[in-house]
């Protein structure tokens, strides 16, 4: 993207936000400012059925940079919506105004008094705060299954909470102190006297008005009993009016009322919160019933029992997973009326687990059920019976029809209402067609989700939508008195219906407060309060069909965070929504302007610096590959004639191979010549003149990998493999300066040589390639008939599968894993290794840390902890560090945008800081893991080699 274009797209802004970019422009550095219409709807989307797109999005680093944005907005009246990961589902995180969002930075974090508390800015993802505290036995107490997506400013924001939480450890409840930038622009450390003195003599009109409302709310008996009485269940209805009962000091009372304020009364920098035990044992058991009610009895006796979650499911839910993959087959022979409870126990030991369990089986023992209760305390299987209960929500999403959204409700009932509430949510349902929907949910806390798909594409569905929300409201309101959204926040969602849940007098105060806190209105406006009784009918997004692979996108988020393109161009979920609009525009045939510039700006900022690594299908709950999608889209953008070079190229693969050894010993040449410094300079230089053509050079460019006789050894041997190094391994030797001089192969030689194995070779290996170098650019064909040639030379070597495979990089031994026929016993080579040669080896330690890079497909294989196991026969210390996934290099992305692997990579040097060298089983990621940690990588089979010798 050009500065002209961002520029003119500035200057098409309406007048106060020309202005309001103008000013902001003064501090803020360009790449961090955007208003055009790729990143405008890109940034805008997040996982709730709202579509709102915003003017402008900011990526604001600091709190003052927050605090000037805030002082700019007030003077032009220009509302601001503060947005975390984005995986709200009530319309509380989007804008059409200007979106202030956090990417790229806010990730500090300090663990406090052992792990007691730990202070966290908002930009760090939930479980990244659980991992730093869980070797302490602790974590944070909220816990959305959104968790491994969602930032702490949003869980705070919104006080989510999950299956364990209940009402006792959210954030309102664990929360200690918070770092606030208000509307005014001003700050207050709630955890600092001095900052809170100083807070009272600049604002004490703010703090005597809250100290007004808190006196006006605890004089009136009947409030303060409602209010008490309203938050016995989860509610996230309104703002947290607890604040102003159970706290006399005003500074207390702003630090909790913040907690599900939803980026409307202020802006949180840093939340210290308290942390919880995480007890290490565990025991789960699935308890069927005949019916709800069953279920419901059997729930309240569980209350205040030994357990940790009661997750129920109705029948409907449960015939969603039957019958698929892992689930108990007698889900199938079930009633009509059944209902299942997910029960979980956790303990410091497993003989208090032991007895807990046997104290809640006893519980629930008067009450009929189906199948006897028994609970496991293995792993494998009570994973299994939580993927019953995970299997839910994407057993709706890939059922639902394409065109369709997925809406997840979120209410709670009393517990004494519970079965009658959810008999009437079913009946509700049905009443509305909406018959493939179903209720399940955290029935310790009275708190169901009810999910169904929506279309909105039409006024009738809409009517339907309509109808049916507001007979559950009156329901949930006016039957149970109960909450409208148990955790999952107000948003736009429920705005409309907060005062009919809570009353003329609540309501009152609550939009007192909004005012106080935020008298010109610039703070997320219409959300938590809003007039506008049809606001939750408004603004409803289109999900039309765009391709079969992403289809079922449900736009939730989950698979940002594993995006190596993230913070440098967009996320997988982006990617989908901006070809979705792509894909709308074409079908209606409205604006073909911005159709065409929305495709011309997919293709650096979605297509280009894509790494088609595929890990953001292991983050998603329907599973859905972004990068198979690129993938195809490259595919559809080639000529013929560019196909039939790459088939070309693909049949005279050794000539090939043989140009591009010959070219990385021409720049290696050059590099030894001229130096690293002018190297860089004029490689750099002739890059910038090729218009970015030229594939970058960078320092550790490899050598030609040396032309060593890859010819069968150890013949006669008994233990055989056939031996494929792929056409990386070898075409790339060591950089130039790596004290280890040998090719991968040849350490891999070495290691079977010691372990004691015949090695085979395919014939015609210098031809041979898996074809993922011609499928990652789309060249389909070529990479086919790659992968076909090498699939039969391999059947032959290997005598139809008698004898396994090795080859030496991962991300070609996953592609051959999928293109070629299931009996070669294929391995990759930590999995060769793990698997074959641990006892073969005898392993001497080596001292001092070594830094290890799982790649993308040896995550994906699930070979991360073989890949621990085998460093750690190897090293004394092994550093993987943590929130470093995918490299971004990408086979060649590493050249072609090399902005693409620095941003992937951009904490690596500090993750492997006291580690002298580093291992992967990847060459090209070598060379950007090198570049960015600033020590060598290389194969592990190299690690492997020096520290071992031959068993026997
Ligand atoms: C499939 C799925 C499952 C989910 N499961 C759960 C669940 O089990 N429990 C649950 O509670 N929720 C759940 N959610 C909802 C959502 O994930 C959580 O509410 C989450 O905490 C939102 O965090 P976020 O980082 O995505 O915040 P965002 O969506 O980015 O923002 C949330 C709100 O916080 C405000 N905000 C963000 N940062 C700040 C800040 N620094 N200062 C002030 N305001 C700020 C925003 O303006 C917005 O109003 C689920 C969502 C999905 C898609
Ligand atoms: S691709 Fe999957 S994880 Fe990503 S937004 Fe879509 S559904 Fe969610
Ligand atoms: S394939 Fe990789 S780079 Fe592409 S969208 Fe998925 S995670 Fe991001």
């Amino acid at each position: 993207m050009t500065t002209e274009n961002r520029h003119s797209d500035a200057l098409a802004l309406p007048e106060r936000y020309r202005r309001f970019w103008d000013e902001a422009a003064a501090f803020l550095p360009p790449e961090r400012m955007m208003c055009d219409p790729f990143r405008t709807l890109a940034f805008g989307t997040d996982a709730s059925f709202y579509r709102l797109v915003p003017k402008i999005v900011v990526k604001a680093r600091t709190s003052e940079e927050v605090r000037r944005l805030l002082e700019v907005a007030g003077r032009l009246a220009v509302p601001v919506t503060f947005r975390a990961a984005g995986t709200s589902l009530s319309g509380q995180a989007v804008s059409d105004s200007v979106l202030v969002v956090l990417a790229g930075g806010w990730r500090g974090a300090e663990v406090l008094d052992g792990g007691a508390r730990v202070a966290l800015e908002p930009g760090v993802i939930g479980s990244e705060a659980n991992a730093l505290v869980a070797p302490l036995g602790r974590k944070i107490g909220p816990d959305p299954a959104s968790i491994s997506a969602c930032m702490i400013g949003g869980i705070v924001a919104n006080n989510a909470a999950g299956m364990c939480c209940g009402t006792s450890m959210n954030s309102y409840q664990t929360v200690e102190s918070m770092r606030l930038v208000l509307a005014d622009g001003s700050s207050l450390d709630t955890g600092d006297p001095e900052s809170r003195r100083r807070f009272a003599e600049t604002h004490r009109e703010l703090l005597d008005g809250l100290a007004a409302l808190r006196d006006e709310v605890q004089r009136d008996a009947a409030l303060v009993r409602r209010i008490r009485e309203k938050y016995r269940i989860k509610n996230t209805t309104g703002y947290s009016l607890n604040a102003l009962v159970d706290f006399d000091d005003p500074v207390d009372v702003l630090l909790h009322l913040m907690v599900g304020s939803e980026g409307t009364l202020g802006f949180i920098s840093r939340v210290t919160l308290r942390t919880v035990v995480d007890h290490p044992f565990k025991a789960s058991a699935l308890a069927c019933f005949p019916d709800i009610e069953k279920a419901a009895i059997a729930t309240q006796r569980l209350k205040g029992g030994p357990v940790s979650a009661v997750e129920l499911m109705d029948r409907a839910s449960i015939r969603s997973v039957e019958g698929k993959a892992g689930m108990p087959a007698y889900f199938e022979g079930l009633g009509p009326d059944a209902c299942a409870l997910l029960i979980e126990t956790r303990a410091p030991d497993a003989a208090t687990l032991r007895r807990q369990a046997d104290e809640a089986r006893d519980l629930v023992d008067g009450v009929p059920q189906l199948v006897p209760l028994a609970f496991t305390d293995v792993k494998a299987e009570y994973e299994k019976l939580w993927d019953v209960r995970k299997g839910l929500f994407p057993a709706v999403g890939a059922a639902r029809r394409i065109g369709t959204t997925v809406v997840i409700e979120d209410v709670a009932f009393p517990m004494q209402h519970l079965a009658a509430g959810t008999v009437d949510l079913q009946r509700a349902m049905h009443r509305h067609g909406y018959d493939e929907g179903i209720i399940f949910g955290h029935a310790l806390d009275g708190n169901l989700h009810f999910t169904f798909t929506q279309d909105f594409g039409t006024s009738a569905e809409v009517a339907r939508y309509q109808g049916f929300m507001e007979e559950v409201c009156s329901m949930v309101v006016q039957t149970y008195d109960g909450s409208l959204k148990g955790e999952h926040g107000t948003g736009r969602n429920m705005a409309p219906f907060v005062e009919m849940e809570w009353g003329v007098a609540a309501y009152g105060i609550m939009k007192r407060l909004k005012r106080l806190l935020d008298p010109k209105g610039i703070l997320n406006p219409g959300v938590v309060l809003n007039d506008d009784p049809h606001v939750y009918l408004e603004n409803l997004k289109p999900l039309p069909r765009a391709a079969d692979v992403v289809d079922r996108c449900i736009e939730c988020g989950f698979c940002e965070p594993r995006c190596p393109s993230r913070e440098v161009t967009s996320t997988p979920r982006q990617r989908i929504t901006v070809q979705r609009e792509i894909a709308r525009l074409r079908q209606t045939g409205e604006d073909p302007a911005r159709q065409q510039r929305l495709a011309e700006q997919f293709r650096y900022l979605g297509e280009e610096t894509c790494a088609t690594d595929g890990l953001c299908a292991t983050a998603c709950p329907v599973s859905i590959d972004t990068g198979e999608y690129v993938k195809q889209l490259r595919a559809a953008s080639w000529s013929g004639v560019a196909r039939d070079r790459a088939r070309r190229y693909a049949g005279d693969f050794a000539s090939l191979a043989g140009w591009a050894r010959r070219g990385l010993g021409a720049a290696d040449l050059a590099h030894a010549v001229l130096g690293t410094g002018l190297m860089s300079a004029l490689s750099g230089a002739a890059r910038r003149l090729s218009g970015d053509r030229l594939p970058a050079w960078n320092p550790q460019m490899p050598r030609p990998a040396r032309a060593s006789a890859l010819g069968a050894a150890g013949a006669g041997r008994e233990r055989k493999v056939v031996y494929f190094p792929s056409c990386l391994a070898r075409t790339m030797g060591p950089a130039r300066g790596d004290p280890e001089e040998r090719a991968v192969f040849e350490a891999v030689l070495s290691v079977l040589d010691k372990a004691g194995y015949e090695v085979l070779f395919p014939r015609d290996l210098d031809a041979l390639c898996c074809g993922l170098a011609f499928d990652s650019k789309g060249f389909r064909e070529a990479g086919e008939a790659k992968a076909r040639e090498l699939e039969g030379a391999l059947w032959e070597a290997s005598r139809g599968g008698e004898v396994p495979v090795l080859c030496d990089t991962s991300p070609c031994l996953q592609r051959m894993r999928k293109t070629t026929d299931g009996r070669l016993r294929l391995h990759e080579p930590v999995e060769f290794i793990h698997g074959f040669l641990m006892d073969e080896l005898r392993f001497e330690r080596q001292p001092g840390p070594v830094a290890v890079h799982v790649t993308c497909s040896a995550t994906k294989m699930g070979l991360a902890e073989k890949t621990r196991a085998v460093a750690e026969a190897c090293a004394e210390k092994v550093v993987i560090p943590a929130g470093v996934g995918c490299c971004g290099f990408a086979g060649d992305r590493g050249f072609l945008h090399p902005e693409l692997n620095a941003a992937a990579l951009s904490d690596l040097r500090s993750g492997v800081a006291g580690c002298a060298e580093g291992f992967s089983t990847g060459r090209t990621c070598e060379i950007g893991l090198a570049l960015h940690a600033g020590i060598p990588y290389r194969s592990i089979v190299f690690l492997v080699d020096r520290c071992t010798s031959p068993a026997r």
